[in-house]
């Protein structure tokens, strides 16, 4: 259909925003909004700053407070389901914690997220898939290592096969569990972590017998706030360090695809060493940058949008 041509045309890598609305707290104190929708173009958004008078971003979509779940879906669909013509997919939620990256990727009960809608749109057209995932992760240290050129593995991940929609949920909701339980407080905690699910798709041609192996990865990253040195010491201040190395190496590694540049950094971080098959060759990679409205937060909404620039 057109909006596949349209994907086709454009180039492998995606970058879509997403604004969250004001939450209950916030316009409780009567909070402005920083992010103006209404005079901005399509795919556009203005950030009215306090000291720069705008500025203006352009994105392959952009979706305001009030568009829902189903509707940033319907754009998304069309890239994860590209899967099983055996593309290697990857789906990251970027942004500042409390911008709705878990909403996004995850959801909540009542407004699923891209995780659950993509798995249910492939088991609509596939009956079998492998999905792979690391209940307990939070406890274990991992280890990437190479097991052919560019082709990256972590030992001990458990993989589980899965038939069906509610096996497949099933198995991503133990690592996004394994996730919430290292802390009381489930967003302190998901600042500081990357949740990462790879759905294995074995495709066949019933035609020619052709086989396709592709991989969805579909990630919901570490908050990408800055952490001031004297909010964090010790142990603290180098996960803080390691989590913006691994998020700047993944923007290098993105923006180098993007601009074909010949050297492709993939060795900066264990990120972007696990992802290097998904990201190069072919592969389609969409990136959801989740920027907060509030003015307080404007410029760490400036720090994520000028990312999501610089990879597009
Ligand atoms: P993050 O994962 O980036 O830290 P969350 O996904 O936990 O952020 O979102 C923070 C809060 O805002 C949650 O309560 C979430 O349900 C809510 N939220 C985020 N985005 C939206 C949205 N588009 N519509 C409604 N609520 C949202
Ligand atoms: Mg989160």
């Amino acid at each position: 259909d057109l909006y596949n041509k349209v994907i086709e045309l454009k180039g492998n890598i995606r970058v879509f925003c997403r604004c969250r609305p004001l939450n209950a707290d916030e316009v409780a104190v009567g909070a402005s909004t920083a992010i103006d929708f209404e005079s901005a173009k399509d795919g556009e958004l203005i950030v009215r700053g306090h000291v720069s008078s705008k500025k203006v971003f352009k994105f392959d979509s952009v979706f305001g407070p009030e568009e829902d779940q189903e509707k940033v879906f319907e754009r998304t669909a069309p890239f994860a389901t590209s899967v099983l013509d055996g593309f290697n997919v990857c789906i990251f939620a970027y942004g500042q914690t409390g911008t709705g990256k878990t909403y996004t990727m995850e959801g909540i009960e009542g407004a699923r997220g891209v995780n659950y809608r993509t798995l249910e749109e492939l088991f609509k057209i596939h009956d079998l898939l492998l999905v792979g995932s690391q209940p307990g992760a939070t406890t274990k240290r991992l280890e990437v290592r190479q097991i052919a050129e560019g082709v990256h593995h972590v030992p001990g991940l458990v993989e589980a096969q899965v038939s069906n929609m509610n096996e497949a949920w099933e198995v991503l909701q133990t690592g996004s569990k394994a996730r919430a339980v290292g802390s009381t407080n489930a967003n302190e905690h998901s600042s500081r972590s990357h949740c990462i699910h790879c759905v294995m798709v074995k495709g066949q041609n019933l035609l020619n017998g052709e086989c396709t192996n592709s991989k969805l990865w579909l990630i919901d990253l570490a908050g990408s706030e800055r952490v001031a040195k004297t909010d964090a010491q010790g142990e603290r201040l180098k996960e803080a360090q390691n989590i913006n190395k691994s998020l700047s190496a993944l923007g290098d590694v993105i923006s180098a695809l993007a601009t074909k540049t010949q050297h492709i950094p993939f060795r900066n971080s264990k990120l972007t060493h696990l992802l290097q098959d998904s990201l190069s060759g072919d592969s389609k990679t969409l990136m959801f940058v989740q920027i907060s409205p509030n003015e307080n937060d404007v410029g760490e909404t400036l720090c994520s949008l000028n990312f999501a620039s610089r990879v597009r």
